[in-house]
């Protein structure tokens, strides 16, 4: 088995690869190291590697992480968020990945007019349309969007997708997709730069197809115990 720090290698020279393959330079992909149920000796370990961003999925779970390393990484909500969970979260967050619905961004804008803050996000699509999985449907997108926009504590930077597996079949048209819907979105929305998609089994194809963010588990930490 390979160290953190060995994987991390491995993982930045396909992100290049793929990058180039695309027209793009390396730097313009930001690697998240998806570090549900890693310990925090764990992502310092991953930090010191050189990963600067980290994914939680559990707010409980970000909490208690974030008490520990605190600043020293930026922090991503990439999990569903629960709407009585939002208050907890809106310090020192980057970004949340998971935003897909208006009552969820309500609670937002709420929270952060108490609070006086300001935060980003991206809107999760479902873009393959499955029962298992949140975000919001293709169509909705640009209701949704232009809902958000009236928003003054929410700052959309882009969109979000989370495709069926790869080798399952033809799944490449949902990155090929998610980048058609992002590109014309990003025409109209001024805050528009990140295309959150692709993980551990497929980001090289992500990438190719338009991603400049990538959620990372496994390929980083090794297989989660639970
Ligand atoms: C766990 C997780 C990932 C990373 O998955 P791996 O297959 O381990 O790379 C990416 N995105 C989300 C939302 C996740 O929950």
């Amino acid at each position: 088995m390979l160290s953190i720090e060995e994987n991390i290698k491995i993982i930045k020279e396909r992100v290049d690869r793929s990058a180039k393959k695309s027209g793009r330079a390396a730097g313009e992909i930001t690697i998240i190291a998806a570090s549900k149920t890693e310990n925090t000796a764990r992502i310092a370990e991953a930090a010191k590697a050189g990963i600067r961003d980290f994914g939680e999925n559990r707010v409980q779970e970000y909490l208690q992480k974030r008490d520990v390393l605190g600043d020293t990484v930026n922090w991503h909500i990439i999990g569903p968020l629960q709407s009585n969970k939002v208050r907890y979260v809106l310090e020192g967050i980057r970004l949340i990945h998971s935003l897909d619905r208006l009552s969820l961004a309500q609670e937002i804008e709420k929270q952060c007019e108490k609070k006086g803050t300001r935060v980003d996000a991206l809107v999760q699509v479902n873009i393959a349309k499955e029962k298992t999985k949140s975000g919001v449907y293709e169509e909705d997108l640009g209701i949704l969007l232009e809902e958000l926009s009236v928003m003054r504590n929410i700052r959309v930077k882009g969109l979000m997708a989370m495709p069926p597996p790869l080798r399952a079949g033809d799944n490449r048209r949902y990155f090929v997709r998610a980048y058609e819907l992002f590109s014309r979105f990003r025409g109209l929305q001024p805050d528009f730069e990140y295309l959150s998609m692709g993980m551990s089994d497929d980001f090289e194809a992500a990438i190719e197809e338009g991603s400049n963010m990538v959620r990372i588990g496994t390929a980083v930490f090794g297989a989660r115990s639970k």
